[in-house]
Parts: structure tokens; sequence; C-alpha cells
């Protein structure tokens, strides 16, 4: 095993046959499955705009339904940094579902808001943006 950052005492350390630090004997379990999440889990794939462009990024992707009912509206990631930002509009019958996200590392926060009588339009620039009706 590597060496691995004790969550107690801040060292990097072997943990012992009982998984406790070597320096200041706490049990290092949480630390070692954090470290082994860490190096098993890819990052995930921040700048997939659509379903075909996942399908090209990701080889084991799954899909059901239509994952493009959702209309990537804004979208701005660094995989440098690990963070994404996007907005995406579902139409339904009377208006528009609005999801915004925000994902920092491991974070990710979602939020949702219904438009009544609202439409996702298209700009001269190809550009998709929340209109209303009325
Ligand atoms: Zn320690």
């Amino acid at each position: 095993m590597n060496e691995i950052k004790c969550g107690n005492c801040g060292q990097e350390v072997i943990p012992d046959e009982m998984n406790n630090c070597p320096e200041c004997g706490v049990n290092m379990i949480e630390d070692i499955e954090e470290y082994e999440r860490m190096v098993n889990h890819k990052s995930k794939t921040l700048n997939v705009l659509d379903t075909a462009d996942a399908k090209d990024k990701i080889s084991d992707v799954e899909v059901f339904g239509n994952p493009d009912a959702w209309v990537l509206i804004t979208k701005a990631s660094s995989k440098k940094e690990g963070w994404m930002k996007s907005t995406k509009a579902m139409s339904t019958i009377n208006g528009v579902i609005v999801l915004v996200s925000t994902q920092q590392g491991n974070n990710i926060a979602e939020s949702t808001v219904f438009i009544p009588n609202a439409f996702i339009g298209t700009d001269e620039n190809g550009n998709r943006f929340i209109q209303n009706n009325i």
C-alpha cells in the first residue's frame, strides 16, 4: 500500500495491519476508503454537450429515452480545475423546465424552476435560449 494522508495528524503514512496510523494511532479506514475512491474512480467527463458527444467521449455510456429532451442552453467547464456549470431546459406542453447544475470536484448542486408559457428558441447564431410565448 502507498502512503496515505492521515485525516487526524496530517502525516503521509503507511497504515499498519490494523489500519491504524503509525504516527498518532488513530484508525485510518475512512482515509483508506477515500484514497481508494480517488485512485479507482476515473473523474467525470465534464465537457459533454449532447448524447452523440457523450457516446463519443465516454466509451460505456448507456441511455434510455431521449436525454436530448434536455436542451443545453449554456455550459462552461474546466477539466484542470474540476468544475462544470450548465443550464439546460426541457419543453413541456405549457412551459419550460430549467435545470441549472454546478459541479466542483465530487460535489454537485442542481436546481430546477418551471417557467409557464415559455419555450426554447434559437437565435441567429444557433444558440438556444428561453423565450416567452406572449
Ligand atoms: Zn495520524
